[in-house]
């Protein structure tokens, strides 16, 4: 079997749906010597990486941690500890990501109350309404960036909504993390989880998990156990609080990673850092649509992080995203679910957003697009995102 160097694994610039491309730093660090998980250096750093898990989530929440799971896996812990059996639960379906939130829940035995909007199309507050007035609601989910789609979904209308009623909000913010504002705390976000593949720029294998004290005193108050011992939040916040007991090996190298690219995203500060996600999306889009692509995201409601455009007619999905990666070792990813082979999805995310990249997969799609037989005018893409840069 070959080794690693002889495998020549291939630096690729990471522009699909994630994992984004990793700093050298948050690499590096991996390579930090693994100590035992209840080292004093090691509940140090895990005191540290709590502390700018706040600071990313924009939150005092005490209950605020990583999880050794990815963005699934924070996705599954949220639901799994936020309802019980026959517990009613409205999840906002507008994309796959939201779906698969239903598929938990049915597992859960959760009572599902699903609210529908077309895939590239925000969820409507009213048809929210419409469903809290249907019965008495334990949680509201929704999605914040729905990376199948390329939309980001306007939040605060919705969180006063599940207020008035009584119900807790639940918000995916895997796509959303470090690239646009979440703001748990300002928008009365209940639970909250996202990824560290992402707009995060860590490795993919951790989640990021925070609940407030609604959250936290309802999951206290729970009847039955949560039916995970392995995602039980309560037992795996007596690993992170001072109690330090001993639920499971945390992956240090991983947590060391995490706590770099956090780091990272501190000293970037994070205004900075959504204004740069919103620039090079803004330029992106632009050179795009001079190039005659469609965006598919409904306008108004678009990503910063991850932007979607419909595959032109008479051309093959597989074979341009094959030559961008053989050719130009690029990777953008397709479309999933329902949109597969009907889109293509460009994340800018965390490490990958910037100006190089931009210019190069505009570059990279003109190219491909010709040999695809489609005649993009020369330039065109290019020359307007540049213009897009001069504001
Ligand atoms: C990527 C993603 C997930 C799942 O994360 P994994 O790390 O692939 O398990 C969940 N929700 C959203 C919105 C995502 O984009």
């Amino acid at each position: 079997m070959k080794t690693y160097a002889d495998l020549k694994l291939p630096v690729r610039t990471l522009l699909g749906a994630g994992p984004s491309d990793v700093d050298p730093r948050v690499l590096r660090v991996m390579a930090t010597p693994v100590i035992g998980f209840f080292d004093p250096e090691f509940l140090a750093i895990m005191d540290e990486t709590m502390e700018l898990t706040r600071f990313v989530f924009q939150t005092e929440n005490e209950f605020t941690f990583t999880l050794p799971a990815t963005g699934t896996g924070g996705m599954e812990t949220a639901l799994a500890n936020m309802i019980e059996p026959g517990d009613r639960m409205v999840v906002c379906v507008n994309g796959f990501f939201g779906a698969r939130m239903t598929e938990m829940v049915k597992r859960l035995k959760g009572e599902l109350v699903t609210v529908e909007a077309p895939w590239g199309q925000v969820v409507d507050p009213a048809d929210v309404e419409r469903a809290l007035k249907g019965g008495k609601t334990r949680v509201v989910a929704i999605v914040h960036a729905e990376t199948s789609t390329g939309i980001l979904q306007p939040l605060e209308e919705i969180a006063r909504l599940a207020k008035e009623h009584g119900a807790l909000l639940l918000v995916d913010a895997v796509t959303s993390l470090g690239g646009v504002e979440v703001n748990v705390d300002k928008r009365g976000i209940d639970i909250c989880y996202s990824g560290s593949q992402k707009c995060l720029g860590a490795p993919p294998g951790m989640s990021l998990i925070t609940l407030n004290s609604r959250a936290q005193k309802a999951l206290a108050s729970r009847k039955t156990e949560v039916h995970s011992w392995y995602l039980d939040l309560g037992l795996i916040q007596r690993y992170w609080a001072k109690e330090r007991f001993y639920h499971h090996t945390a992956p240090a190298s991983l947590i060391y990673a995490m706590r770099e690219s956090l780091r990272l995203v501190y000293e970037e500060g994070l205004e900075a850092r959504f204004a740069r996600h919103e620039l090079n999306s803004t330029a992106l889009k632009a050179g795009l649509e001079a190039m005659g692509l469609k965006l598919f995201a409904e306008a108004g409601h678009r990503n910063p992080t991850l932007t979607t455009i419909a595959v032109p007619d008479g051309v093959n999905d597989a074979n341009m995203r094959g030559k961008l990666l053989k050719e130009y070792n690029i990777e953008i990813s397709g479309g999933l679910g329902q949109l597969k082979g009907k889109i293509w999805r460009i994340g800018l995310m965390g490490n990958s957003s910037k100006k190089r990249n931009v210019i190069d997969v505009l570059a990279a799609l003109e190219g491909a697009l010709r040999s695809e037989g489609l005649k993009a005018p020369s330039g065109a893409g290019i020359a307007a995102a540049e213009q897009a840069y001069k504001g």
